[in-house]
């Protein structure tokens, strides 16, 4: 273990004292000795008091990530498996955290709010699938993935660290299997009674959007005790594998029509429709622009029972969210123009830099743009699997609501 210490400024203090994980560049002021990357450094303030333990990246403007802020606690051999239990056991007491029973895909490890910043495990049945999103994590993560092999008894664990933000980390893309055996082409898991095929190598993030597994389950109840369920559609924009179809389907809705740019999403979300028993219809498959897509609904008269809009991320940074603004408006008036009298808008942004009274000014802001009524009856959010640190207010990014339009 490297014995380098970090000492701050009196300003940089404050928020690690109040248990933040990160310390940027900014509130470095001295560094008595050469940590590599990667190493532990010991974090005091500028009297010498002890603030707290973490690993140190020079090349990242988040200098240093914290691991513990306690003096008597060392980061060594006992400390990883240690914290990497504590979250497997938070995740084993099923329906605290699983609303609506035990999935067997799940987040197992969320990075900053389970303690250990920069590492994502997602478990997708036998198999588990890693992001090392810093340094820190990047130079453990063969020792990681030993670890969870043994503590989970998984298949395999694999790697997909393929995400724009190592950049920020002076890291480049990394992917494969890290230990055990390598993943099938498809994993089929089991989400709330349903299932769904998903492709762990190649999919999105780890596969599948594990955050948005509560908020399938609001749609898929959402119909079901209307009598007229069968006669209800359904228009799921950024349907990526068809998650919110099978759910809406579920509930004896007929039509659902899934849009989505990618090919390839559209073809899983076909297999998924099929797995659970329901008619694959083409016409219920359309690839293209959302954007353009909900244009050409305007343009040709169609409305729609429910909308459901969970597009990918469009602020990337605080720079980026008045233009993001404009994309989540831009959608969402739309979505309110096409919509039934008592119909139901499903809005969502997974930007954490679009905070959630900021989401819902939004939404307000297109529909008064619409000219229509609608009231919140439900505000979503990201899964319990993907808790957030109180100390952490960046964890939390998924915000959705569910509107009644008149
Ligand atoms: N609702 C999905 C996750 C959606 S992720 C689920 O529950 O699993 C966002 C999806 O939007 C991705 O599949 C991506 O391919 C798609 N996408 C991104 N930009 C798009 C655009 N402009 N038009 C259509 N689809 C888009």
């Amino acid at each position: 273990m490297s014995d380098v210490t970090v000492t701050l400024h009196a300003k940089g203090q404050k928020a690690v004292a109040r248990r933040h994980p990160w310390v940027f560049s900014g509130a470095v002021d001295r560094v008595d000795g050469s940590p590599a990357d990667g190493d532990i450094v010991t974090v005091r303030g500028v009297d010498g008091t002890f603030l707290g333990r973490g690993y140190w990246n020079s090349q990242s403007s988040i200098r240093i990530r914290l691991l513990s802020w306690d003096e008597s606690e060392t980061i060594d051999e006992a400390f990883w498996p240690r914290k990497l239990e504590r979250a497997i056991e938070a995740r084993r007491v099923d329906n605290r955290i699983y609303k609506h029973g035990t999935p067997n895909a799940y987040r197992l490890v969320n990075a900053e709010n389970d303690g250990i910043p920069g590492l994502v495990v997602d478990r997708y049945g036998d198999w588990l699938v890693l992001q090392a999103l810093t340094k820190g994590i990047d130079t453990r993560k063969a020792m990681l993935a030993e670890l969870l092999m043994k503590q989970f008894n998984a298949g395999g664990v694999y790697e997909r660290s393929d995400v724009d933000i190592r950049q920020k980390e002076g890291l480049t893309d990394e992917t494969g299997v890290l230990v055990g055996k390598e993943p099938p082409e498809f994993v089929e898991i089991d989400e709330n009674g349903r299932r769904f095929l998903v492709d762990v190598k190649r999919g999105h993030k780890t596969g599948f959007y594990l955050d948005q597994r509560e908020n399938r389950a609001v749609v898929g109840d959402w119909f079901r005790w209307d009598d007229q369920a069968d006669e209800r559609v359904v228009l799921n924009a950024f349907a990526y594998t068809g998650g919110f179809a099978v759910y809406a389907l579920g509930s004896l809705v007929k039509r659902v029509i899934n849009v989505d740019s990618s090919a390839d999403a559209l073809n899983v979300a076909r297999r998924n429709v099929a797995l659970n028993g329901f008619d694959v219809r083409d016409e219920d498959f359309v690839e293209g622009d959302v954007f353009e897509v909900l244009r050409y609904y305007r343009d040709s008269a169609q409305q729609f029972d429910m909308i459901i809009l969970d597009p990918p991320k469009f602020a990337h940074s605080a720079k980026q969210v008045e233009q993001a603004a404009r994309g989540y408006k831009d959608i969402n008036l739309m979505a309110f123009r096409l919509l039934k009298p008592g119909g139901v808008l499903v809005t969502f942004s997974c930007s954490g830099a679009i905070r959630t009274d900021l989401f819902q000014k939004i939404v307000f802001a297109a529909l008064a743009d619409a000219k229509r009524d609608a009231q919140i009856v439900r505000h979503l959010e990201q899964a319990g699997d993907h808790p957030i640190a109180l100390t952490f207010p960046e964890g939390e990014y998924l915000k959705g609501l569910l509107c009644r339009v008149w």
